[in-house]
């Protein structure tokens, strides 16, 4: 296997709304990311974090619809199991005066208030769980993403809903919160031939949800919009860099001569320094 950093750059006409929000960022860590195709040396705990607690919430529906309900305890078992036994290498935790403990009960804490409160009440139809859509926008440009969960209220409306794990809850400027979840929902109306759907966004850490309806109309106007802003990125020939506190969170930092991370967030940086250090020693 090599150990080169390298993968094959993204598609180019293949553009999530993770891309998007990457290039608002920093274009430069854009450039690296999807057009060089490198690969970032860490990830972030809290990206660990959230991929760990959405695996269990897709194992929890997955079993609502074979019929079973896990208990607290099962959903707790489920999650500490994730967490002990897949901690990759690649884990970083960036505040320097944390430890992974403070995100192990967070976890437990979001998936207790989940189990308790949202999933208790919560008597929709699944159709699908981490559902990946691709549309076809233009010539140039693809849609593309996975939505958490789509499924039908009890009144039969369709719904996408997002689950967050962040402790913001978003506002609704285009990279924040933004439209997201709308567009996915844009994409089921397309593929379940309905006129309205629901998109929404559970707060895992706060409990709550915020609901948008998404007409046919309003989804052609959000694919649109979408589509004109990732022709606009494609046609860009420069990718300045946009140093700030996002640096810390940005697996690029060893090789970017414009990153500005402050020492209390200097925990990616450190675990790549230690690897490569292990690497040049033969470790
Ligand atoms: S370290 Fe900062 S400036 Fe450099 S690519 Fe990453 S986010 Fe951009």
């Amino acid at each position: 296997m090599s150990d080169s950093p390298t993968l094959r750059p993204t598609p180019s006409n293949q553009f999530s709304f993770s891309r998007l929000k990457t290039f608002h960022q920093c274009a430069f860590r854009y450039r690296l990311r999807y057009l060089k195709g490198l690969k970032e040396a860490f990830r972030s705990i809290e990206s660990f974090l959230g991929t760990t607690v959405h695996d269990v919430l897709e194992w929890m529906y997955a079993q609502r619809g074979e019929g079973r309900s896990p208990s607290m305890a099962e959903v707790l078992e489920r999650f500490e199991e994730a967490w002990r036994q897949e901690w990759p290498e690649d884990v970083a935790i960036i505040r320097t005066n944390e430890g992974p403990d403070v995100y192990y009960r967070r976890g437990r804490e979001m998936l207790e208030r989940f189990h308790g409160e949202a999933w208790a009440k919560d008597r929709s139809e699944t159709l699908a769980l981490e559902q990946r859509f691709n549309q076809r926008l233009s010539e140039r440009i693809s849609f593309t993403g996975f939505a958490d969960r789509v499924g039908r209220t009890t009144q039969g409306v369709l719904f996408v809903i997002d689950y967050k794990t962040s402790k913001n809850m978003g506002d609704p400027s285009d990279f924040s919160e933004g439209p997201q979840a709308p567009l996915y929902a844009a994409c089921a109306l397309e593929n379940h031939g309905d006129e309205v759907a629901l998109a929404g966004y559970h707060y895992l850490r706060h409990g709550q949800s915020n609901w948008h309806d998404v007409d046919r109309e309003k989804g052609r106007r959000l694919l649109e919009r979408f589509k004109n802003m990732a022709e606009e990125v494609l046609d860009k020939t420069e990718f300045p860099a946009k140093p700030g506190i996002l640096c810390a969170w940005c697996g690029f930092n060893h090789i970017c001569t414009f990153a500005e991370v402050p020492e209390d967030f200097s925990g990616g940086r450190r675990l790549t320094e230690e690897k490569m250090g292990a690497f040049s020693n033969g470790g």
